[in-house]
C-alpha cells in the first residue's frame, strides 16, 4: 500500500502582493538592490539631473529625484504594479531595448516589501502622489512637485524579519548603496548626480560630456594619477575607459568596473580579457584596476540573462575577450608601434596625438582578423579599424599628469631601436668582455637616458649616473623585462628557434614533471625547449629558445613543466604563452648577487632603453628609480 501523501490545501493562485513579495528577494535582495531599480528608473526617465537621499545605509530611506518625463497621474497605480511597463511591448523590442529597464516589476517588488512614495509630475499635468505600504497601494492625491518624479522607499523589509535579519550594518549597506551610486554616475557622464548621506551631502558630479573625465571625478585622484586611457574601435565594438599602469594594481579587485551599453555588469569574459592584458606585467594576487566602457549594437549582446540585471551574455564572446584584450594591452604599451615596425616614425610620444593602427596592426595585439571573424557577417578585416591614444584627450589635463609613462627627459619611446636590432649588442651575461657594439663609450645623456654604470652594489642593485643625477636599476628585474621581450620578438608566429645545449642537462623528475613532458611535448616545441624522457624519473634538457641565452636550464623546465600540467592546454593562446615566456625569462635573467662588469652594467641600460616597458619588470615592480640631484641635495641639507 501506497504512504498516503499529507493532506493539503487546495491549489489556488498566489496573491499579487504575494509574488511581488517573493520576487522581491530576488529583485531586491539589499537596499542597494533598490537604489540601482530607481536609478536605473531615473536614468530611463530622461533625466538630466539625478538627486540620491539615503538615510540609516539604505534601511531606513532610499530618495531617488529626477528630473525626467515623468508619470501622468492616472498611470501612477500602474507604474507600481507588476509586470507593467512602458518600456517594452513585445519580445521584438526587448531585443532592442535601449532602456535599462524593462521588466516592469522593480517597483512592484520593492512596494510590497516597504512603505513607497510616488511623487511624479509629466509635463502639463498637476503634479501626483500615490503611496504603498507592503504592497497595499493607497489612492492617487495631488502634489506639490516639480517636473519629473521622486520615489521614497522607507523602512525596507520592516514588514518581513526573514529578509532583514540578512541585511548587515547600515555602514555596510550604505557603503554598497555609494557603490550603486558611483557606478550610476560613472555609466551616464551626461547626467548631473547629487548623492546625500543622512542629510549631509556627500558626492556630487556636474554632468560632463567626457566619460573619462567622469570616470575619474569618481574613482578619484588616486586612481586618476595612474590611468591610461583605453580607447578602441573594433568592428561594432567600442571600447573606451581607464586602466591603470600595473604599479598601481592592488589586492584588491573593487576598482574592476565593467559598463556594457551602460549597465554596470559582471563578466568573466571581460574581466578575463583585462587580466591577460596586464598579464605580462603583474603578479598573480595582484589585481588592475580600470574602469571599461563597452558599447555595441544591442542586438550582439543579451541583457535579459538575470533578474538584477548584473550580467549579460554577448552573442560573440570570443570577439569581444579579443577586442578587450587588445585595446587595453595598447593602452598600457603605447609603444607597441615601435616594435611591430608599422608603427615606425609614428609620433606617439608626449606632445603627439593620437596614433591609428589599423587591421595591419600584429595579430598578436588581438585587434585583427580575429576579431573580423568573430564578429562575422559585415565586418570583415577591411572593416576593422582600432584607434588607441597615447595621450589623454584634451580637457582630461588634471587627471593626467601623474599618468605619463615616462619622464620628461626620456625621449619619445619611438626613439628606440625596434627591438631585435637592439638586442643584437647585448652580450650575455658572464662574459667579461664588454659588450658589442661599444656601450661604453661615455656619450650625451640624451643619447642615453639612463646614462652610465658607476658600480653594482650587493649584488642587486646597478648604480648609474645621468644628467638628472642618479639612477638605480633592479638589475634582475630590468634583466627579466629585457629577456622577456626579447623571447616575445623571437617568437615566429608559431615557434621559439631552438639551440642545443652543449651540455644536456638531466635531472630527476617527478610523475608529474614526466607526464607533462610527455602530454605537453608540442607546447614545449613551440617554445623552443627540448625535453627527453631518459629513464623512468630522469628527464634531459637538450635545448633552449636562441634567444634566451645563459639559462638554469633544469630549473626553466622545471617551472614551465609546473606550469603546463596545472593547465593543461595543449594548444598555446596568446596570453598562456606569454605567461609561459615570462616564466621562461625569469629564469634566463641574472641572478641577483652575480658579479657584473661596467661594460655589463652600461649594456644593461643601453637594452632597458630599448626595450618596451622596460621601467617595470614582468611582476609589476619598477626595474629602476631615478634619485634626482636636488633630492640628493636636500638629503643633505644642501642650499642651492
Ligand atoms: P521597468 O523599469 O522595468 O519598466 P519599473 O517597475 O521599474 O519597471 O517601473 C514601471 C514603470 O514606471 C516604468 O516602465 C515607467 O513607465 C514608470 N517609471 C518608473 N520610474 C519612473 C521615473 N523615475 N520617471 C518616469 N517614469 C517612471
Ligand atoms: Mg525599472
Amino acid at each position: 500500500m501506497m504512504v498516503q501523501a499529507a493532506p493539503r490545501a487546495p491549489i489556488r493562485p498566489l496573491p499579487d502582493t504575494l509574488i511581488s513579495q517573493i520576487a522581491a528577494g530576488e529583485v531586491v535582495e539589499r537596499p542597494a538592490a533598490a537604489l540601482r531599480e530607481l536609478l536605473d528608473n531615473a536614468v530611463d526617465s530622461g533625466a538630466s539631473r539625478i538627486t540620491v537621499r539615503i538615510g540609516g545605509g539604505g534601511i531606513d530611506l532610499i530618495s531617488v529625484e529626477d528630473d525626467g518625463c515623468g508619470i501622468a497621474p492616472d498611470e501612477l497605480p500602474l507604474a507600481l504594479a507588476r509586470h507593467a511597463t512602458s518600456k517594452i511591448a513585445s519580445l521584438a523590442d526587448l531585443e532592442h531595448a535601449p532602456t535599462l529597464g524593462f521588466r516592469g516589476e522593480a517597483l512592484a517588488a520593492i512596494a510590497a516589501v516597504s512603505e513607497l512614495e510616488l511623487i511624479s509630475r509629466r509635463g502639463d499635468a498637476p503634479a501626483a502622489a500615490i503611496r504603498a505600504v507592503g504592497g497595499r497601494l493607497g489612492s492617487v492625491e495631488p502634489a506639490a512637485s516639480g517636473p519629473g518624479t521622486r520615489v521614497s522607499v522607507r523602512r525596507l523589509f520592516h514588514e518581513i524579519p526573514a529578509r532583514r535579519q540578512f541585511l548587515k550594518s547600515a555602514a555596510t549597506e550604505g557603503g554598497w548603496c555609494v557603490e550603486v551610486f558611483r557606478r550610476a554616475a560613472i555609466a551616464h557622464p551626461e547626467i548631473g548626480f547629487t548623492l546625500w548621506q543622512d542629510a549631509r551631502q556627500t558626492q556630487q558630479y556636474p554632468a560632463t560630456d567626457d566619460p573619462l573625465r567622469r570616470i575619474a571625478d569618481v574613482l578619484g585622484r588616486d586612481f586618476a594619477a595612474d590611468a591610461l586611457p583605453v580607447r578602441a574601435e573594433i568592428g561594432p565594438l567600442r571600447v573606451l575607459g581607464l586602466a591603470c599602469r600595473p604599479t598601481a594594481a592592488r589586492a584588491s579587485a573593487a576598482q574592476q568596473l565593467l559598463f556594457v551599453n551602460r549597465r554596470w555588469v559582471r563578466d568573466r569574459v571581460v574581466a578575463h580579457a583585462a587580466r591577460a592584458a596586464y598579464a605580462d606585467t603583474l603578479h598573480g594576487a595582484l589585481q588592475p584596476q580600470y574602469a571599461l566602457l563597452l558599447e555595441l549594437p544591442p542586438e550582439r549582446v543579451d541583457v535579459n540573462v538575470h533578474p538584477a540585471k548584473s550580467e549579460v551574455r554577448f552573442r560573440e564572446s570570443q570577439a569581444v575577450h579579443q577586442a578587450v584584450f587588445g585595446a587595453v594591452q595598447r593602452a598600457l604599451a603605447p609603444a607597441l608601434g615601435a616594435r611591430d615596425g608599422a608603427g615606425a616614425g609614428r609620433p606617439d610620444g608626449p606632445g603627439a596625438g593620437s596614433t591609428a593602427a589599423a587591421a595591419s596592426s600584429p595579430a598578436g595585439v588581438g585587434s585583427g582578423a580575429g576579431v573580423g571573424g568573430g564578429f562575422g557577417g559585415g565586418y570583415g578585416p577591411g572593416a576593422v579599424s582600432t584607434a588607441t591614444t597615447s595621450q589623454p584627450p584634451a580637457g582630461t589635463g588634471a587627471w593626467s599628469s601623474g599618468g605619463a609613462a615616462r619622464p620628461a627627459w626620456m625621449p619619445p619611446r619611438q626613439a628606440a631601436l625596434p627591438l631585435p636590432a637592439a638586442l643584437a649588442g647585448w652580450a650575455p651575461l658572464g662574459v667579461a668582455e664588454p659588450a658589442a657594439g661599444g656601450a661604453t663609450a661615455p656619450a650625451a645623456d640624451d643619447h642615453h637616458p639612463l646614462g652610465h654604470a658607476i658600480a653594482q652594489l650587493h649584488g642587486i642593485y646597478v648604480l648609474a649616473q645621468n644628467a638628472a643625477g642618479l639612477v638605480i636599476v633592479d638589475m634582475h628585474a630590468a634583466h627579466e623585462r629585457i629577456v622577456y621581450e626579447r623571447l616575445k620578438a623571437a617568437w615566429s608566429g608559431r615557434a621559439l628557434p631552438t639551440q642545443p645545449l652543449l651540455i644536456p642537462a638531466g635531472f630527476a623528475a617527478s610523475e608529474a614533471e614526466v607526464g607533462a613532458a610527455e602530454d605537453h611535448a608540442a607546447a614545449l616545441e613551440d617554445l623552443g625547449i627540448a625535453i627527453d624522457r631518459a629513464g623512468p624519473s630522469t628527464l634531459i634538457v637538450r635545448a633552449l629558445p636562441a634567444a634566451l641565452g645563459r639559462a638554469d636550464a633544469v630549473a626553466l623546465a622545471r617551472a614551465v613543466l609546473a606550469e603546463l600540467g596545472a593547465v593543461g592546454s595543449s594548444r598555446l593562446v596568446e596570453e598562456r604563452r606569454n605567461a609561459l615566456l615570462a616564466t621562461m625569462a625569469c629564469h634566463g635573467s641574472v641572478r641577483a648577487g652575480r658579479a657584473l662588469t661596467l661594460a655589463e652594467m652600461d649594456a644593461l641600460l643601453r637594452d632597458m632603453e630599448a626595450t618596451e616597458r622596460s621601467d617595470q619588470c614582468n611582476h609589476g615592480r619598477p626595474t629602476w628609480r631615478q634619485i634626482g640631484l636636488a633630492e640628493l641635495d636636500a638629503l643633505f641639507l644642501r642650499g642651492r
